[in-house]
């Protein structure tokens, strides 16, 4: 009922603003407010599977369900490269056997941990409705996300049960994304876009933040991600052996070292950096608020303006890792052993986060001269993909950001650098057009609940992101299909 009024409403204001923008609104609701129906009957199997515990190496019941709801729907599915400890589900409108140039809607089935302790308003893995609310682990990242593809994915098909386009839409949904993608989307960009034959990938990325445009604070900014930071897992050992009893400490020993070089690397100040993609969204920015103001905010890149980026960045988090490499320490620890004993070895793990252009053997190189102890060995763990970013000048990205503001009429979108790292790159790094978005509208606590406590998600946005990626695909149609990328088996 909420929904249809919503719906509604949203009618008359994009009819609204058709005639005050002298715009042909025919053109504005090509697709009509009515043209999608919410396929409330997938709203049980969601709940379903909430509750399927698909922590990183833990994916197949997950994958099992979602391939037989699809199937039970009558879509094509695959199960790509599955073994005993990997799946990833592939559900499109046409067998992928007929390599039609796709649309791929790419999320994950795996989802991070979350204990069950009375942090949460209710347990993470039980998917219970609390004020309007759908609490569970996975709600938004990235159940939710497979949810709304899979939801326009129906919608679409229904509108073209009798049509046979020249694309397919596919539904990817992989594993392992969590542990940065090793057994899934990695695999998959390696060895079956021969199979895949992808057109466009659109995955994880930014959601409709409020407050970005300081003359109307509750407009939401959708940021569509076209690029991203890239993933580096540093390891740092240090060992030596120093009189190893508690009673009579030495001057020098591993922990003691260890935690003076982690308290300078912790004092390092990051320098923000500005790129193509980075400046481009301040002078966004500038553009939706205008005025004097407005130069102030595009023209924030300038290198006069540094003093003042720094200190905002001190006070935004957000702000400060998409114009800064980041290292999170986040794991700390010595072999066991009793408590008068002075261990012999620490070990610390880094997650760090660099901007695109990074170079990483120099990263590498200064978190080595922070550390000043020489006898400290630094690994690689785990090294992410490395892509350039994908083009918002593209048609297929309109299509997106169009559909984005057809159910947002208010909104805006613009392209941004994702400030954490998801699976786009794999992709992304053979010059596939991707972008990212979670298209919710999301306050500074619900983007903090993802991967925290209480993570969530409204059914009536839910039913809206469907409803984007519906009208995305309805727009794409008006394009001819592409291929930007030749997989191997077609050369
Ligand atoms: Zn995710």
């Amino acid at each position: 009922m909420r929904e249809t009024i919503l719906h509604r409403l949203n009618l008359v204001y994009s009819l609204a603003l058709a005639l005050f923008l002298g715009l042909n609104p025919a053109w504005v609701l090509r697709v009509s407010a009515q043209e999608f129906l919410p396929d409330t009957s997938l709203e049980p199997a969601f709940r379903t599977y909430l509750k399927i515990r698909s922590v990183s190496g833990n994916e197949k019941p997950a994958g099992h369900f979602l391939q037989s709801l699809a199937a039970s729907r009558g879509l094509n599915t695959n199960c790509l490269l599955c073994t005993d400890s990997t799946i990833n589900i592939a559900i499109s409108l046409y067998p992928l056997e007929e390599k039609k140039p796709s649309i791929i809607l790419l999320s994950h089935l795996d989802v991070v941990d979350a204990p069950d302790t009375a942090d949460w308003r209710s347990p993470p893995f039980e998917a219970i409705q609390s004020d309007s609310d759908i609490v569970a682990r996975g709600a938004v990242d990235a159940k939710g996300l497979t949810f709304m593809h899979l939801g326009a994915l129906l919608a679409f098909r229904e509108k073209h049960k009798n049509d046979s386009l020249p694309f397919n839409v596919v539904v990817l949904a992989v594993c392992d994304e969590e542990t940065g993608g090793e057994k899934g989307a990695k695999l998959i960009a390696e060895r079956k876009l021969d199979l895949l034959q992808p057109w466009m990938v659109i995955g994880e990325g930014g959601s409709g933040i409020t407050g970005l445009i300081p003359s109307r604070p509750s407009t939401p900014v959708f940021g569509i991600s076209v690029s991203e930071k890239v993933n580096l897992w540093l390891r740092l050992d240090l060992k030596f052996s120093s009189f190893g009893h508690g009673a009579a400490p030495p001057d020098s020993y591993v922990n003691k070292d260890m935690l003076k070089a982690l308290h300078k690397l912790s004092q390092i100040e990051g320098r923000p950096e500005f790129n193509s993609i980075t400046r481009r969204m301040f002078k966004e920015l500038g553009r939706m608020e205008g005025g004097l103001k407005g130069w102030f905010i595009s023209h924030l890149p300038s290198r006069i303006f540094r003093p003042f980026v720094k200190r905002r960045m001190r006070r935004e988090p957000v702000l400060s890792s998409m114009l800064q490499n980041t290292a999170v320490m986040t794991n700390i620890f010595n072999p066991p052993g009793p408590p008068n004993k002075i261990s012999n070895k620490a070990t610390v793990f880094l997650d760090c986060r660099l901007l695109p252009e990074t170079r990483i053997r120099r990263f590498i190189r200064e978190i080595r001269y922070g550390l000043i102890e020489p006898r400290f060995k630094v690994s690689i763990i785990n090294e992410g993909p490395r892509a350039e970013a994908s083009n918002p000048e593209l048609a297929e990205y309109k299509c997106l950001s169009n559909a984005i503001l057809g159910v947002y009429p208010q909104a805006e979108a613009a392209p941004f650098l994702f400030p954490a790292s998801s699976d786009n790159n794999y992709f992304r790094q053979f010059g596939i057009p991707t972008y990212g978005i979670t298209p919710v509208v999301m306050s500074r606590t619900d983007l903090e609940s993802i991967h925290g406590t209480d993570e969530r998600i409204k059914l009536p946005d839910l039913r809206r992101g469907e409803d984007i990626f519906y009208r995305f695909l309805r727009n794409a149609e008006s394009l001819t299909p592409k291929l930007y990328f030749t997989p191997v088996g077609n050369r």
